[in-house]
């Protein structure tokens, strides 16, 4: 009597567990291009709306995944990252608009029948089964294959995260890099089309972030697998993606490889988003194809000119400089700001070098000895990399600043 109580708990723990499971399923995939739109796709999003009540959280969301890429959705926190990946998955339903997989709609399809498999922060193990039995759970529900086949794949995806020899381990006796590796290697079971991964690194120490994160591009490229990732950390985007979505209140404002999305921002909000740059008023005094002359205060300067956005002669405009692609020197210099040291500190590996230049202050952010042994009241030249330099023209809401 005891022992069939006791398995009709387990039967409803399973069951549960069962239930969210296969809510985390889906599978996505596509290819993609430069741009938005690629020739054939493994996935397409197309025109995607969707509301909380009144809230409009997803806006007419547009583009195409890519086969075995991976893919960043990056944002500021309630930008809709997370909404879009449930839409994806099949969590959440969209109010207008539609999913292709393959050139075929996904959008009512139910979970777990759309061949994606889902990665959370919280990794959702099964607190009662082994490492071995949260892998094979999934095949041993969909029958999918015998114990023997199945002993030979759970095998392979824990030699694919590095976690063979702990499979009689129980999830609490791991660590939360252990436990995650385990989710992931529960997911690749499954051979999903796409892999959706929701800030899977979230709960982690920083060290053993960057570790993961170096971890998990590698186990990307080895499986070919197309993965879709979340996060709000530009440098964990930029570090592990092939391309990046920028999100910002529900809309797409830019998607590229990350050098483009570092290089060329297409608005304020992506220049000020990612990386730390400085942000200075400034006037265009020529316009050429490839670069623009400005005046920044007492200074004209040239500056490279994307051509992406039509900036006009005589207009006021927006230089956005990346700090880390700007360098301080102690002799005079050609195309330089000519600046006053405010101050200079020692940051960890980054030296960080304030500068008065005319009535504004900037940023100069150095890895290695700088070329001049500068203190605060030092007359310096700034210059700049070509492509650190980023010309737009003003947006509502804009300000000067270091950002
Ligand atoms: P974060 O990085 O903080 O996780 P996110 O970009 O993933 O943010 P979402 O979780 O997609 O953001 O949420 C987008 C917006 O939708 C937020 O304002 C959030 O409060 C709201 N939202 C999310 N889920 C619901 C829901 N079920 N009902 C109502 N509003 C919701």
């Amino acid at each position: 009597m005891r022992g069939c109580r006791r398995w009709q708990l387990n039967e409803h723990f399973d069951r549960q567990y069962l239930l969210n499971y296969t809510n985390f399923t889906t599978t996505i995939v596509a290819q993609a291009g430069k741009g938005l739109f690629v020739k054939q796709p493994l996935l397409s999003l197309v025109n995607i709306n969707k509301f909380f009540g009144d809230f409009h959280v997803l806006k007419d969301i547009s583009f195409d995944i890519r086969q075995g890429e991976f893919l960043t959705l990056l944002g500021p926190s309630g930008c809709g990252k997370t909404t879009l990946l449930r839409c994806i998955a099949g969590l959440e339903s969209v109010h207008s608009g539609d999913i292709l997989l393959n050139g075929s709609s996904i959008r009512g399809m139910a979970p777990n029948k759309r061949n994606v498999n889902t990665v959370f922060q919280n990794y959702a193990l099964f607190p009662h089964l082994n490492v071995y039995d949260n892998i094979a759970y999934g095949p041993r529900v969909k029958k999918s294959m015998g114990e023997g086949e199945l002993k030979g794949k759970v095998a392979d995806v824990l030699e694919l995260v590095q976690m063979l020899g702990y499979e009689k381990r129980m999830p609490h006796q791991l660590s939360g890099g252990q436990r995650q590796r385990i989710a992931i290697a529960r997911a690749l079971i499954n051979e999903p089309a796409i892999l959706l991964l929701d800030e899977p690194l979230g709960a982690l120490d920083l060290k053993l972030r960057k570790h993961m994160q170096t971890e998990l591009s590698q186990l990307q490229k080895k499986t070919g697998t197309t993965f879709v990732y979340v996060t709000h950390d530009q440098e964990e985007a930029l570090n592990m993606s092939d391309r990046i979505v920028v999100m910002d209140q529900g809309v797409v404002q830019q998607l590229g490889s990350p050098r483009d999305i570092y290089n060329n921002p297409v608005n304020y909000f992506v220049t000020t988003f990612i990386g730390d740059r400085n942000i200075l008023q400034v006037k265009v005094v020529e316009t050429s194809e490839t670069h623009a002359q400005v005046q920044f205060g007492e200074h004209v300067v040239t500056i490279r000119n994307s051509g992406q956005h039509r900036i006009e002669e005589g207009q006021t405009a927006i230089l956005a400089v990346h700090m880390d692609k700007m360098r301080v020197s102690c002799e005079q210099t050609a195309n330089a700001f000519v600046g006053e040291v405010l101050s200079v500190h020692y940051a960890g590996s980054q030296i960080r070098i304030r500068i008065k230049v005319g009535n504004k202050s900037i940023t100069v952010v150095e890895y290695q000895k700088i070329d001049c042994d500068c203190e605060a009241g030092d007359q310096v030249y700034v210059t700049w990399e070509d492509h650190g330099a980023t010309l737009l023209p003003p947006e509502d809401g804009w300000a000067e600043g270091e950002v």
